[in-house]
């Protein structure tokens, strides 16, 4: 069993889906304004699971000065009571900056998270949904608590989030009493996949290894054009029946010399393309080319680029922590090329924020045009993500950093930032040790990873940075 908070700003509908879950109107009955309820971890049931859910609903309604400063703490406790966190936003009243304060909350945790869209039935909740992205907390999981849609895909969601293993682990109490009342003593605040740095040893880079490339991207985007004019010949072979996929296996290419995997996605066409727009991406079929790969080429119709789909498959790339490019395919059929490159760098930049620098080349699959490039930079983008930084040179650049802009006072006490180390590469992740972790702000955190990419030249790759206490 495992605890569950749902986490959000007043009104997009927590209570909602809290009487769901715990199958009891509970925010209405128990609340009592001014009285704080004693009873804040309930039984909750989503089909197969079993969890507790603990309660933040209601305390909004609490009149107080200090609503937001009450709510921020209430969010605080049930986050750290919570092993897994379901982040509601309101899709139909869009992003405000009130669940960009609480989505750093989560992020700042570290922990599982589910980023849940409420009231997705409702007209121009299509918008909401699109600027979710900015949040940094991945695919949005459209439901609504109120109709009861979308709840099967919300169960599948938690269980991806926190693993099969823990959602189905039955209760264990003696685990339960072990686990220390306070966090561990690191918090990650961004990304999750760094491991002890003593644990690793970065390999050099070997460019002659094959290079493992994945071709992503939604239907009719144009993979399959660009994979048989890079094969030089009609690899991919279109099937009669419909629906029918033959496994994704890797073809061998070469380019300038340089051995390549390319990851053949022709199972994935031929399913998209049967069933059409229809259905939404199989996110389960690009996870697998996507883990497959170093570098992924994800195609974009530069007719109609940007669509949510393109966004999804770039931000699980970036989760993934892959090397990304962007092809922006068909230019053969943009006419004001000067004007629409421009919208798609900038585009770029403001909707993929995680990865600035990100690599983009306008290519026709068609034609052939652009595909030299395309691949210059998929091999400049793999080195990069690659790299690895000396710890004298990073240390040296972080005094550097520390004095002119240093991190802030919190509560009277200046953070204090002692060392950094890169523990890891594809992607480049390092560990800083400071004081206080857990009161340092992710603006700050941001500001170091920005610094970093600059400094050290390593534009358009996700970088991992977690934080750690110094002795
Ligand atoms: P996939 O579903 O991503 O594999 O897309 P396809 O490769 O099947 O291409 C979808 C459609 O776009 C087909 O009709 C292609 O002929 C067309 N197409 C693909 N690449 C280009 C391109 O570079 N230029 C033009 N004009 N059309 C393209």
């Amino acid at each position: 069993s495992f605890t569950l908070a749902i986490v959000g700003r007043p009104n997009v509908g927590k209570s909602t889906l809290f009487n769901r879950l715990a199958g009891q109107k509970l925010a209405l009955v128990d609340d009592t304004p001014g009285v704080t309820r004693d009873r804040r971890v309930h039984d909750g049931k989503l089909y197969d699971l079993k969890f507790k859910v603990v309660d933040t609903a209601g305390l909004e309604e609490t009149g107080s000065e200090t609503l937001e400063g009450r709510m921020r703490a209430q969010t605080e406790i049930a986050i750290a009571e919570a092993d897994v966190i379901l982040f509601m936003i309101d899709a139909k009243g869009g992003i405000t900056p009130a669940d960009m304060t609480f989505a750093d909350l989560v992020r700042k945790s570290g922990k599982p998270v589910v980023l849940v869209a409420n009231k997705s039935e409702s007209r121009g909740a299509e918008a909401g949904m699109y600027d979710a992205f900015r949040l940094g907390l991945g695919e949005p999981c459209p439901i609504s608590a109120e109709h009861g849609q979308g709840i099967p895909d919300l169960r599948d969601a938690i269980v991806e989030a926190i693993g099969k293993e823990r959602a189905f682990a039955e209760e264990e109490e003696a685990e339960a009493e072990a686990r220390p009342a306070v966090a561990s003593q690191e918090t990650t605040l961004i990304g999750d996949d760094i491991e002890d740095p003593d644990a690793e040893e970065i390999p050099a880079y070997d460019a002659s290894k094959p290079l493992r490339i994945a071709i992503v991207g939604r239907p009719n985007a144009g993979k399959s054009t660009l994979i048989n004019t890079m094969l030089g010949e009609e690899r991919l072979l279109t099937g009669p029946e419909a629906g029918i996929t033959r496994d994704s296996i890797s073809v061998d290419w070469e380019w300038r010399g340089r051995r390549i995997k390319l990851f053949d996605t022709a199972g994935l066409r031929r399913k998209s393309r049967v069933q059409e727009k229809l259905e939404k991406l199989s996110v389960s079929d690009a996870l697998r080319a996507i883990r497959f790969a170093e570098v992924v080429i994800i195609v974009f119709d530069a007719t109609i680029p940007f669509e949510k789909q393109d966004l999804q498959i770039a931000d699980l790339v970036i989760r993934e922590g892959r090397a990304p490019v962007i092809a922006f395919n068909k230019w053969d059929l943009i006419e004001n090329r000067q004007e629409v490159l421009a919208d798609l760098r900038e585009k770029t930049e403001r909707l993929l924020p995680q990865v600035r620098g990100l690599r983009a080349v306008t290519i026709s699959g068609e034609t052939g045009q652009g595909i030299d490039q395309l691949m210059e930079n998929v091999a400049l983008t793999h080195e990069i993500w690659n790299r690895r930084v000396s710890t004298g040179r990073l240390n040296r650049w972080l005094e550097g950093v520390v004095t002119h802009h240093p991190p802030p006072a919190v509560s009277g006490r200046r953070l204090k930032i002692k060392y950094m180390t890169q523990v890891k590469t594809r992607p480049p992740g390092f560990v800083v040790s400071c004081s206080r972790p857990e009161a340092m702000p992710q603006s700050y955190v941001r500001y170091l990873i920005n610094g970093l990419r600059e400094q050290f030249q390593m534009p358009g790759v996700p970088i991992r940075l977690s934080l750690r206490t110094s002795d």
